[in-house]
């Protein structure tokens, strides 16, 4: 296999706090793996809880700095510049991340335009949130200012660093935050590009700080650290609610983009050819590696099996092989979770899997490759059915109904995304309503959707909303001014 990894322009054995590459206190590094065939290509730095002392307390220092004092405008500028430049260095950052997390080159690159995206987006909207004047009594003017919450800790996991990168520390630099980002120890390579990129465009030192290493090490010393005054954390639901009681120990917002079992909802009147893509990439993008993968497809009856033979087509089509090979499919991260979806996978019996992918002949044998699988037959409530696999799988469960289809899309603990195809205009609208989650989309399925798009889950999905404007509400805080002057 080629090697994608571009002459690196950072150290990745190194942590970027306070504007500086330093080595990790303790000087230790952690094994960087190539998914795509198991082999270790570098290694990374493993920051320490001394680490994050010095990266929050950089973070302080530089919102008593320049970057505190910089105008609105001016930080968007920045952002907008430092978001020409990750999108100028687009096939470096996408061949890095391709080799670090196994994403097929179109799906890493794709991930590196949406985080110069999100920098235009948030780049422009930087002087454009302010406070609002209130009517009270007379002899009074009362105002709102809108201020950063401080230093914010950015928690972020390894299947889509650029575009977390981008929704999260992106929407808090706009509103004046000085952040800190802990990447996953499984893919932390893009992270120090960015921050690589953003010191190059002059981002003043200390607003963002980037300290790799192990979650229950630098990820907790940043999540309990005092000295933070919001966390941002997508991830697990059980690293999430560890989150949420740090969170709840200093008194700090949280924000928590967690699992999802988000369906699909394919009704008698629908148009499948519109349909089908959808309905299978939406489950197979990054391998199924994604919060918002829809991995339930909820088909009416009468239409059940005519869905299911178009989707067992594209599955049997689908090819899974090295990152660079740019398939259809990559491998899992790791050898863990590989092994935990063949763990989901044997719950079906051979009689309820409709269809696989195909693993390519040449594909190395140290990677962590899953043939994408299509489960037709398990029950609603069955663990496949209800339990998040992360990986390439998706169940069919038919309904009768409406109201069957809804009670089996809001039947699990998940609330994060949903499909509803029909052209019934009055259903789309009662369907928007009734089902629970953060984003419901209506003959289409964005898998998150674009950068404007407000992003996030209820239920054991989690609370906060990130992207779109919504995020930089998220991301500060209202004051209230009350003047008496009679
Ligand atoms: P995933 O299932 O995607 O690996 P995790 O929830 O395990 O998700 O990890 C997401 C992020 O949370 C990673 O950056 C990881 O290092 C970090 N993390 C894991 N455990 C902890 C912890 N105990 N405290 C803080 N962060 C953690």
């Amino acid at each position: 296999m080629p090697d994608l990894l571009p002459d690196l322009w950072f150290d990745p054995t190194k942590c970027f706090i306070a504007g500086q590459w330093i080595s990790p206190s303790g000087g230790g590094t952690l094994p960087l793996e190539n998914p795509s065939d198991g082999s270790v290509i570098g290694e990374i730095a493993r920051g320490t809880a001394a680490d994050i002392d010095a990266a929050v307390g950089a973070a302080r220092e530089a919102l008593s700095g320049e970057w505190g004092r910089m105008p609105a405008a001016e930080r968007g500028r920045l952002l907008a510049a430092i978001g020409r430049k990750v999108a100028e260095r687009v096939d470096d950052l996408a061949a890095i991340e391709a080799q670090d997390v196994g994403k097929p080159l179109k799906q890493a690159r794709a991930d590196a335009v949406a985080l110069a995206r999100y920098l235009e987006f948030y780049g422009g909207a930087a002087d454009k949130i302010h406070g609002e004047t209130i009517p009270y009594l007379d002899g009074y003017t009362v105002y709102t200012l809108r201020e950063p919450h401080g230093v914010t800790a950015h928690i972020i996991p390894w299947n889509y660093p650029m575009q977390i990168i981008g929704r999260s520390v992106g929407a808090a630099l706009t509103m004046g935050n000085a952040a800190v980002l802990k990447p996953a120890e499984e893919a932390c390579l893009t992270a120090l590009a960015f921050a690589a990129i953003a010191e190059e465009a002059g981002l003043p030192k200390g607003a963002l700080n980037v300290v790799p290493g192990l979650g229950e090490e630098a990820g907790a010393a940043l999540s309990g650290h005092a000295g933070i005054n919001h966390i941002s954390f997508t991830g697990s639901v059980g690293v999430g609610s560890l989150i949420q009681a740090s969170a709840a120990a200093n008194v700090v917002p949280v924000t928590l983009e967690l699992g999802g079992k988000s369906p699909q909802l394919f009704f008698e009147d629908a148009d499948l050819d519109k349909a089908l893509p959808f309905l299978v990439n939406a489950g197979i993008q990054n391998a199924g590696q994604t919060c918002s993968a829809s991995s339930r497809i909820l088909v009416h009856r009468s239409r059940f099996d005519e869905v299911r033979d178009a989707m067992a087509a594209r599955y049997a089509a689908l090819r899974v092989g090295p990152a660079a090979d740019d398939l259809d499919v990559g491998p899992l991260i790791s050898a863990g979770q590989k092994e935990i979806v063949e763990g989901f996978l044997g719950m079906a019996s051979a009689g309820e899997i409709a269809a696989r992918g195909e693993i390519v002949a040449d594909a190395p044998a140290g990677g962590h490759y899953v043939a994408p699988t299509l489960i037709a037959g398990v029950g609603a409530d069955h663990r496949l059915a209800q339990d998040e696999i992360f990986g390439p799988a998706q169940v069919m469960i038919p309904f009768a109904d409406e109201d069957e289809a809804v009670a089996i899309a809001n039947g699990t603990q998940y609330g994060l995304v949903a499909g509803v195809w029909t052209e019934n205009g009055g259903r789309q609208m009662r369907l928007a309503k009734a089902i629970h989650s953060g984003q419901v989309f209506i003959n289409n399925y964005g898998a998150g959707g674009g950068v404007e798009l407000p992003f996030g889950g209820v239920g054991k999905s989690g609370h906060g909303r990130e992207k779109g404007f919504e995020a930089l509400y998220g991301f500060s805080t209202l004051k209230t001014v009350a003047a008496h002057h009679g």
